[in-house]
């Protein structure tokens, strides 16, 4: 093994809180942030109350104040990435409500900025130099989907021409159930044919929907890598899988403003997003049973969540004070699986 991580942490999940900076707009007076420790200590501060009662405290593998670069956070989550190289299955999920910088982590504003890329782009970019360079008596493979899972259906982002689908024989075939089922496949060689193919997934994720902001909110996407590396000496081979999942937003909808499509959607979010604490829950827990099949989400996931597998999940903040009853519900969530 060579990137073998400092087993420090507990089990194999881990949680960093991220916090982003305030958008023009906002009033950076009146937030909810009271402090930021470097050893992942976090205090809230309810704004709209006074004295010891107003704050609450909570511990994260790592909290990242409002100026935390791409840069900084993706240094910290490249040793996970690398162990896919070493056949480990792992799972890195943005948790948070709409607007507290989920798309921002994993994907990035803009893909054309470098600077700004985020873990998804950062994480193929470095697979692919490793693969490429480091570790020479070493084939390595790589195939990615991406999905959309929104109100329990799974939909392909990647399906271009119709139905015909391409899938490498090696993945295609591989008994272990790591492949997303009924979704494409796409061998990838670069970090240019993955911006690509990322392109088509986003700009599929539109269609349909009149504003690309309201259905990414409402939807999960995850995008999959799959690894195949083959020792050239032995011929031995070995499998990993990252998943990359920017979940729906968080936010509770209240339910005497909402009815019919945007009531039965929330209610699929609220549903998918606990079967994902459930289970969260009960690996860290190592209780016997995990409840894998209450959401397509979990199931999707299941591969990476569990087991071996690794997994990281952001957890997103508005600093703003008006989100201070919506921060309290994502940090309580996370509190519950860290
Ligand atoms: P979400 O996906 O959770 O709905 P976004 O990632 O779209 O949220 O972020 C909301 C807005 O805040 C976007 O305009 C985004 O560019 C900005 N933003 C989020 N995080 C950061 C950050 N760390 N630095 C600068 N801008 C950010
Ligand atoms: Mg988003």
């Amino acid at each position: 093994r060579l990137y073998n991580e400092v087993q420090d942490l507990k089990g194999n999940i881990r949680v960093y809180c991220r916090v982003r900076p305030f958008l023009s707009g906002q009033n950076k007076k009146q937030t909810t942030i009271e402090y930021i420790g470097e050893n992942g200590e976090l205090v809230v501060a309810n704004p709209s109350k006074q004295g010891k009662d107003s704050h609450r405290s909570f511990k994260f593998n790592k909290v990242y104040g409002l100026q935390t670069t791409q840069e900084e956070v993706f240094l910290d989550t490249q040793p996970l990435i690398r162990s896919v190289l070493d056949g480990y299955n792992v799972c890195i999920f943005a948790y948070g409500q709409t607007g507290s910088g989920k798309t921002y982590t994993m994907t990035g504003p803009d893909a054309s900025s470098r600077k700004d890329w985020g873990v998804n782009y950062r994480a193929l970019n470095d697979l692919f130099q490793i693969s490429q360079n480091r570790r020479s008596s070493f084939l390595y493979e790589v195939g990615v989907q991406m999905v959309e899972i929104y109100n329990e259906q799974v939909r392909d982002l990647l399906q271009t021409g119709g139905s015909q689908k391409r899938y490498p024989s090696y993945i295609f075939s591989q008994p272990n159930g790591l492949a997303v089922p009924d979704a494409s496949m796409h061998p990838v060689n670069s970090t240019s044919d993955v911006l690509e193919l990322m392109q088509i997934g986003l700009a599929n994720r539109a269609v349909g929907s009149t504003a690309l902001n309201e259905r990414s909110s409402r939807s999960h996407s995850v995008l999959t890598v799959h690894v195949r590396g083959t020792d050239l000496e032995t011929e031995a081979t070995l499998r990993g899988s990252l998943h990359l999942v920017d979940l729906a937003g968080s936010e509770r909808v209240d339910r005497s403003e909402v009815t019919g499509d945007r009531l039965r959607e929330a209610q699929y979010i609220n549903k998918s997003l606990s079967a994902l604490g459930d289970v969260i829950f009960a690996l860290s827990q190592k209780n016997g049973h995990v409840p894998y099949r209450n959401s397509k989400l979990t199931q999707v996931l299941q591969s990476s969540l569990g087991g071996q597998a690794k997994t990281l999940m952001f957890v997103q903040l508005n600093p703003d004070a008006d989100s201070y009853s919506e921060t309290l519900s994502t940090l309580k969530f996370a509190e519950r699986v860290s």
